[in-house]
């Protein structure tokens, strides 16, 4: 899946913020500057992943079971007659034709129960609906039943908005059992039979089937033991309503420009919710073939993972399209779709067919997403020398979408935002994030649709190799998006949650649904993402290849661990002029002369689990003395006592440069501290080139003086992205007290001669939460002064920015930010020019065509009246394009009438002009307005469990909506109300790890505070006399 954030909510101290929209990625993420945050804003809306939740469901009784896989009936065992009284409530469900054959289901059951009772029933064996033990207690399925292939027919009423469904699923049993479990959630099953295969007969025989909900399970009761070794054949039918959420089989809709509106059905169902649209073994191991058929209406068109086939009329009226059977896979992975939908289609060098579809008024903003998938689909071919296995991918853009998008093999699907682009008046962040989402997207078709990850603990094999994947891809078919920039902001976003006492392990134990959606975290994709690229920069980018390549061929149509990728990459033995002096390799050791410690084998697994299994990251402590560089690496946390946290350790590679050398050094370091020496003695030393390493630095003694001095005299020396890591360390370092509050705003005063992207957006992103957080407080003098501080700090470049849509990529949406930004902090020649366009604008009835990197300022101004912010909302009810309703979304959240932020809280709630996708993004951004954060907060507080009915427990969407509304807070009064309301929730919230972040966040935010605001009054009053 692919993320949606708005903002980036994080952040610890001081989280966030902005004025602009902002989304994430560099570390705090602000609002408005970060790039991804663009990426976000425009082309996603939030989806915010994020943050999960601890707590965990085994508080509520649902331990990880050791042995997995054992009946309910194994545990303690009593004698219980009660059960034979409760099989006669058994086959409630089942229809009346169906009785003649009920009785030897009956007798199965009584045997069945009569073994388990002398044997000893489970004294807290679970009930079924009805009444009767169901005979599995255990989250995860039986592993000795597992599925070969699926014969899904799936009859969907758009009108009255319900779906038949049938069900044939071939099984073969690796254990004499009486009894198959299946996942099933909301499905009223109105008949179920079982067969064997091997017979000729095709004789059914109507089964029992018991239902658990709590688990999700459904259990069909044999009518006599199914043998080892056999295959049988299960059919249910049963029907369902279409969901009113985002997953499942699930109902959108949209309002053409003549005001009708029209139905569709859509598929989201990873993780869990394929169990939603038809019974199955929903669990990501439990590989099968699929044959779908999908009866629909003449007026309508049916997609699912593969080819259409055939169509028949069965009916009047009444279509049945037969898709053909497709590969082994997952059930997460299966997608269909009933639509009205037009489309364009594209080939690929290999022959594959490539189509975008859309709703039909938005055909004309599909030719981006085509060519881009194209062109990407040949690169991973390519790149992973692994033909793409179907012969078609359909790319879909949902009306309704709660994450980004979402990889369904052959058949992905998108927001509107994530896939459509306007030439007119998409801008450049949204070619960015359209770019990049494909490209995610169709990097899963390798990375977990066809080699997917055992269990949902590892959903980093998937998620953080797809994240990778956007930048290597991108890079080489997109190069003027220069993304290879951006990299390092989606390590600083991860360092946000992964630095908190709340974070987890890359590879993380979860059991159930709601920790399971947890797992959708920065941790898993960003950090995943990070510490891959730090390994490919260790092996070097062409073993590190060959290595991925070795593992996607050795498990294609198979599952895998964290240990498998390992054991792969260990073996990969670097070739020719790879061994180039300086890089790394696993078997033939570099020899630079200032490596004293790694000339032994390389171990690719030691090194890579002390960054999967151990939670947080390190901080590299270096201190010079003479030619002898001393280094020390603990654990960075915000926070107390982190000293007293002596059990980390990581395999850390080093790199950096000196003075004297510009050549990139790299050395391994394992051990708690060891000694650089240098051949001479150096100026200053600066470490982790080009943010490679998913560690921060901190120099001892002058080292952070002397960076900052050549800051301030020639930034040039460095990279943009050792600037922007630089600013980044230095404010991580204030939040443990490693770095005065003054020398790091010291070191940003170089900021005025920036004119990068990722420094600019990185300063923003750690300066803009200060303020941010004086504004939740009684705090008006230095709130102000820092402001001011601020826009006199990028005052020069602000100045420098046309208000058009000439540059680069970066150039652009720096632009776009920079000016949105200075708006909103009321800088006069900002506001006046926006105002003066937006009459224009206002006055052409919105013919007027303002340049695309400018429209977020002028709206966010226009936005300002009365008689603005209503011509936004009109203009936002007609408009085709996705990008411009984000501008206006964020346009309208900025108005200081509390009024207007309450309507629009309500009305993005309700969805009938502003969609309920959109709910999250625009509660966040009227909690990072001062005006609405209390509107903000307690619309949260009224709404949760309607909030987490549609968008679920768990999921990164109420995360981030947890965080959004609270971390920016930093009173304890405002600590103690975030907690009691949570913890009054129980079981619908309390547990979750988001909340726990959102606590420990807040009190890292009061703790820094405390420490640092009084400072930061003096220094502001001191700067002054600088500019
Ligand atoms: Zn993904």
């Amino acid at each position: 899946m692919s993320e949606h954030i708005p903002c980036n909510l994080s952040r610890a101290p001081i989280s966030e913020a902005t004025d602009a929209p902002g989304k994430s990625v560099g570390s705090r993420s602000p609002p408005g500057p970060s790039l991804f945050s663009l990426v976000a804003t425009f082309t996603f809306s939030p989806t915010f992943r994020g943050l999960g939740c601890e707590g965990r469901a085994w508080d509520r009784g649902l331990r990880p079971q050791k042995l997995r896989h054992k009946p309910a009936g194994s545990a303690s065992r009593v004698c219980d007659f009660r059960s034979k009284n409760k099989m006669a409530f058994f086959p409630l469900k089942l229809p009346l034709k169906t009785a003649s054959s009920f009785f030897p289901s009956l007798l199965t059951i009584w045997i069945m129960m009569a073994s388990m009772n002398c044997h000893g029933m489970d004294i807290n064996s679970p009930k079924a609906t009805n009444g009767a033990p169901f005979p599995w207690n255990k989250m995860r399925l039986p592993d000795y039943i597992f599925p070969v292939h699926y014969d899904l027919m799936i009859h969907a009423n758009l009108t009255t908005l319900t779906f038949l469904g049938t069900t044939e699923i071939e099984i073969t049993v690796n254990q004499p059992t009486s009894f198959i479990i299946l996942h099933s959630q909301n499905l009223q099953i109105t008949r179920a039979t079982l067969r064997e295969k091997s017979q000729d007969s095709t004789v059914e025989q109507p089964v029992t089937v018991l239902e658990y909900p709590p688990n999700e399970q459904i259990a069909i009761l044999a009518n006599k033991p199914l043998l080892m070794g056999h295959q049988y054949i299960v059919k249910i039918e049963y029907s369902a309503f279409l969901s009113e959420t985002f997953h499942g089989f699930y109902k959108s809709s949209y309002r053409t420009q003549k005001g009708e509106v029209r139905i569709l059905a859509s598929t989201q169902f990873e993780p869990t919710s394929a169990r939603m649209a038809f019974p199955c073994f929903d669990e990501p191991a439990f590989k099968a073939k699929f044959s779908v058929r999908i009866r629909r209406d003449p007026k309508h068109l049916a997609l699912s993972n593969m080819p259409l086939m055939k169509s028949m009329n069965i009916d009047e009226g009444l279509i049945e399209d037969y898709f053909d059977v497709t590969v082994k896979m997952s059930t997460y992975l299966v997608a269909f779709i009933i639509s009205d939908f037009e489309s364009v289609s594209k080939m690929t060098k290999s022959g594959i067919k490539v189509s975008v579809y859309t709703i039909p008024e938005k055909i004309n903003q599909s030719g981006y997403a085509l060519d881009t998938a194209v062109t990407l689909l040949d690169f991973y071919e390519d790149y992973f020398n692994i033909p793409y296995p179907l012969p078609k991918q359909d790319l879909v853009a949902i009306p309704d979408f709660q994450s980004g998008a979402m990889e369904n093999w052959g058949l992905t699907t998108y927001r509107e935002s994530g896939l459509l682009y306007d030439t007119e008046k998409s801008s450049a962040s949204s070619r960015l994030g359209i770019t990049m989402v494909i490209a995610h997207e169709l990097a899963h078709q390798w990375f977990g649709n066809l080699v997917t990850m055992e269990w949902w603990n590892d959903l980093w094999l998937n998620e953080g190799f797809a994240k990778f994947m956007e930048f290597v891809s991108v890079n080489v078919t997109h190069p003027d998006l220069k993304v290879e920039e951006y990299f390092f902001g989606k390590c600083f976003q991860a360092m946000e949650v992964d630095a908190l006492n709340s974070s987890h392990p890359v590879s993380t134990p979860v059991e159930n649904p709601a920790e399971i959606r947890e797992m959708f975290d920065d941790v898993s994709y960003e950090k995943g993402a990070c510490i891959l690229n730090m390994l490919k920069d260790y092996l070097n980018a062409d073993v590190f290849r060959t290595g991925i390549v070795q593992y996607l061929r050795k498990y294609s149509y198979k599952n895998t661990k964290n240990e498998d990728l390992w054991n792969t990459m260990t073996n990969i033995c670097p070739t020719g002029d790879i061994q180039k002096t300086g890089e790394f390799c696993p078997r033939n050791q570099p020899t630079s002369s200032t490596l004293h410690w790694s000339q032994e084998v390389v171990d690719v697994k030691a090194m890579m689990n002390t960054w999967t299994l151990q939670k947080g990251f390190p901080l590299v402590t270096v201190t010079m003395k003479g030619k002898n560089v001393h280094i020390k690496q603990e654990l960075y946390r915000k926070g107390v006592n982190h000293s007293v946290e002596t059990g980390y350790l990581w395999h850390i590679p080093l790199s950096y440069i000196t003075s004297k050398s510009d050549k990139v050094e790299k050395v391994l370091l394992r051990t708690k501290t060891d000694v650089i020496i240098l051949p001479e003695e150096v100026e200053w030393i600066k470490f982790n080139m080009g943010m490679s390493g998913y560690y921060i630095v901190h120099y001892e003694n002058d080292g952070w003086q002397s960076l900052t001095g050549l800051l301030k005299e020639k930034h040039m020396m460095f990279s943009s992205n050792d600037r922007a890591s630089l600013i980044n360390n230095a404010f991580q370092l204030v939040s443990i007290g490693k770095l005065s509050i003054e020398k790091a705003l010291d070191l940003s005063l170089y900021l005025k001669h920036e004119t990068e992207i990722m420094p600019v957006f990185q300063g923003l992103n750690e300066l803009i939460p200060l303020y941010k957080l004086m504004e939740k407080r009684d705090m008006v003098d230095v709130e102000t002064q820092f402001k001011a501080f601020l826009i006199r700090l990028l005052k020069n470049l602000i100045d420098k920015q046309t208000w058009t849509d000439d540059g680069s990529v970066s150039q652009r949406m720096l632009r776009s930010q920079l000016l949105l930004f200075a708006c909103m902090r009321e800088y006069q020649p900002c506001v006046q020019k926006a105002e003066d366009y937006f009459k224009k604008w206002k006055e052409s009835n919105g013919n007027f065509s303002l340049p695309n990197d400018v429209t977020s300022a002028v709206f966010a101004v226009g936005a300002q009246t009365t008689e603005g912010w209503d011509f936004l909302y009109r203009k936002y009810q007609f408009s085709l394009s996705s990008t411009e309703k984000n501008k206006i979304e964020l346009a309208l959240s900025f108005s200081h009438d509390k009024e207007k932020l309450q309507w629009l809280l309500e009305q993005s709630f309700e969805g009938n002009i502003i969609k309920t996708q959109e709910f999250p993004t625009i509660l966040h951004y009227v909690a990072r307005n001062p005006k609405g954060y209390l509107l903000a907060w307690k619309f949260l507080k009224e709404n949760w469990n309607k909030i987490i009915e549609k968008f679920e427990l768990g999921s990164t969407t109420v995360s981030h909506m947890v965080m959004g509304t609270t971390n920016q807070y930093s009173t304890r009064e405002q600590f103690e109300e975030v907690q009691e309301f949570f913890s009054s929730l129980k079981e619908k919230g309390s547990q979750l790890r988001c909340v726990q972040q959102a606590l420990e966040t807040i009190k890292e935010n009061i703790r820094w505070m405390n420490q640092n605001f009084e400072k930061i009054r003096v220094w502001l009053q001191k700067s002054v006399t600088l500019f």
